[in-house]
């Protein structure tokens, strides 16, 4: 089998409810859709989205016509691996991280996709999958939403099964956080799990002055507390800090992940299926994670839900509200059974 056309789809459009974290607003709905194309009539597709800055699924799709097209176009496209190597050597140059890497998980999807049809299959059982259900939370709690507004969103999530709900926090003073944490609480019950995730907001001694107030709160994990890529400091306030420290969804590849899990930095791994690079890296990272016994739960859902079949460590996928195309079992998405990497989010 050998790949003939690669051909991508670009829209770019406001949001009709814009969402806010500590920093930053997500108002638009864009995304590049990736198609490949064989010789033997099979084909692939992929989708990467985008949240933020409206010429960015154009600028992704340019990238893979011009640069990644020419290199993959005959090729065996079952070369999963071989084709990754060949992309990262092609952006080395430019960069590899940030939207190549963009790029390399759209391609990457894609060919498993691929592989998963056209053997009638679903990607997950072509990975050796350890379960057939995955337990999920719901993150509902943003930022642009006040008290009353975070309350009713809770409610929903618990009604429609979730196993808990995640909310943001470092939009204000810690005293807000605390309010906000507290209403939250008091809806989904002392069990329930709740995290809060402060998208890179603060500084070392501000992330480890609220890191004990959220431990107090009974709060399962406090996600990205610190830049993405301070390694020592989130190593520094692993040390310091009981409550696990969640990160992962602003790193690129394999091996951005190595030195912080192996330096205790991370106690929840989190990469992003758009960002790391697709299945492929995802899962090597959730099996590095494995190796030091640190958890797995997915940035995003959607085809994410593959890998998290297959990871020893998997705890959680992370979901928005259900839109009605998939009901939980035990606050758990059941598996897509469809070929290739399928998912419930379409
Ligand atoms: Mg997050």
């Amino acid at each position: 089998m050998k790949i003939t056309d690669i051909t991508v789809e670009v829209t770019s459009e406001p949001k009709a409810h814009a969402v806010r974290d500590a920093i930053q607003l997500l108002d638009r709905n864009g995304h590049t859709r990736v198609r490949i194309d064989t010789d033997e009539g099979v084909s692939g597709e992929s989708t990467t989205y985008f949240g933020r800055v409206e010429s960015s699924p154009a600028i992704l799709g340019k990238l893979i016509e011009d640069q990644f097209a020419p290199v993959i176009v005959g090729e065996d496209p079952t070369l999963i691996r071989g084709i990754r190597q060949q992309l990262q050597t092609l952006t080395d140059y430019q960069g590899t991280a940030g939207l190549s890497s963009y790029g390399i998980s759209a391609i990457d999807q894609a060919l498993w996709d691929l592989l998963g049809k056209s053997l009638g299959v679903p990607v997950w059982k072509l990975l050796g999958a350890q379960r057939t259900a995955i337990p999920s939370y719901a993150m509902v709690g943003w930022l642009e939403l006040d008290v009353a507004g975070l309350e009713r969103v809770s409610a929903q999530a618990m009604e429609q099964g979730f196993r808990g709900v995640k909310m943001k926090v470092g939009g204000g003073p810690l005293t807000a956080d605390v309010q906000r944490i507290k209403a939250v609480r008091n809806v989904i019950g002392p069990d329930a799990p709740l995290m809060v995730d402060a998208n890179q907001a603060f500084g070392y001694a501000e992330a480890l002055r609220r890191g004990r107030v959220y431990e107090e709160l009974d709060c399962r994990w406090f996600e990205e507390p610190l830049p993405a890529g301070d390694t020592e400091g989130h190593v520094r306030l692993a040390e310091k800090l009981d409550i696990p420290i969640a990160t992962g969804e602003n790193r690129y590849g394999q091996a951005a992940f190595r030195d912080l899990i192996a330096r205790g930095g991370v106690g929840v791994v989190q990469p992003d299926l758009r960002r790391a690079g697709g299945v492929t890296d995802c899962l090597e990272i959730g099996l590095l994670a494995a190796g030091f016994g640190v958890p797995y739960a997915s940035h995003g859902g959607g085809a994410h839900i593959h890998v998290l079949a297959a990871l020893p460590n998997t705890i959680y996928v992370e979901s928005g509200l259900l839109n009605g195309n998939v009901e939980l079992v035990d606050g758990c998405y059941p598996l897509p059974e469809g070929p290739g990497l399928s998912s419930w989010n379409g």
